[in-house]
């Protein structure tokens, strides 16, 4: 399977994504953790990916597809994967249908986690306290949602008009998140 999640910093993506991918047996690809592995490598790619981080704007689409692009012609992603935090933008979700398309592949699902703005900023600050991640201060985390909202919510939009789009409720423990995200994608797992 092929799969996109979505949705605002704090909605729980990642965390939903590390189980689902186990479930159904393929790689998470969390373009934000490859990022922070790279800061903390203190590789090139790192250093620049921090400055926009820690700012929380987007890293430049042109090193982001260069990174995915790299990461999903590995042999582990041939029978699927589950990407998570990416595409973010109009140029990334081109950039991975022309990927695809290349290989005559095609995305089987995307889901889009929905959380209410009180609920996700609540969780951030939760998670600040907690991870101590340099981009969870709160004026970055409110930087960070508007970036979300005025270039990636959109691109829901068009993965709707494709019939992908599957929306799911983020709200409540993790366990019951996880079977409605199974159920939406109408899998055994
Ligand atoms: P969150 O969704 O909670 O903000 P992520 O770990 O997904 O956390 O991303 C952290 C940061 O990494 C983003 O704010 C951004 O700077 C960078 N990043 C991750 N994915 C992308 C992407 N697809 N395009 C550009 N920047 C990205």
């Amino acid at each position: 399977m092929r799969l996109v999640i979505m949705g605002p910093p704090g909605a729980g993506k990642g965390t939903q994504a590390v189980v689902v991918a186990g479930m159904l047996g393929v790689p998470h690809i969390s373009t934000g953790d490859i990022f922070r592995a790279n800061v903390s490598q203190g590789t090139a790619l790192g250093v620049e990916a921090k400055r926009y981080m820690d700012a929380g704007e987007y890293v430049p689409d042109g090193v982001t597809n260069a990174m995915v692009r790299d990461r999903l012609t590995q042999d582990d992603c041939r029978a699927g994967f589950l990407l998570d935090g990416y595409p973010r933008t109009v140029e990334q979700v081109g950039e991975l249908n022309a990927m695809l398309s290349a290989a005559g592949q095609s995305l089987d699902a995307v889901v889009e986690l929905t959380v209410d703005i009180d609920e996700v900023v609540a969780r951030l600050v939760k998670r600040a306290q907690e991870q101590g991640r340099s981009d969870d201060t709160e004026d970055v985390i409110r930087r960070r949602l508007e970036v979300y909202f005025e270039q990636t919510a959109p691109l829901t939009a068009m993965y709707e008009a494709q019939g992908l789009l599957t929306r799911v409720d983020g709200l409540g423990a993790i366990e019951a998140v996880t079977a409605r995200i199974i159920a939406a994608l109408a899998i055994d797992a």
